[in-house]
């Protein structure tokens, strides 16, 4: 398992599905689109529409184009 980015910050999230361990799957808040308070994301950097995140269950890390 990867180490938590070091330039991680806990202000800094994003609440957007984890690809790789899909925790947020079954969760209320989540698939009710609210602000959930397990199921967020590090947002490690963005670029435009392309944001860089990583998961702080599995620490898998990818990056994610929001426009679509
Ligand atoms: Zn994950
Ligand atoms: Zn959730």
């Amino acid at each position: 398992m990867l180490p938590i980015d070091p330039h991680a910050d806990r202000a800094r999230r994003a609440w957007l599905p984890c690809p790789h361990c899909r925790d947020q799957d079954g969760c209320e808040a989540c698939t009710a689109g609210r602000t959930c308070h397990v199921h967020w994301r590090y947002l490690l950097s963005s670029k435009g529409h392309v944001v860089h995140l990583q998961c702080p269950n599995c620490a898998h890390v990818w990056d994610q184009d929001t426009s679509r």
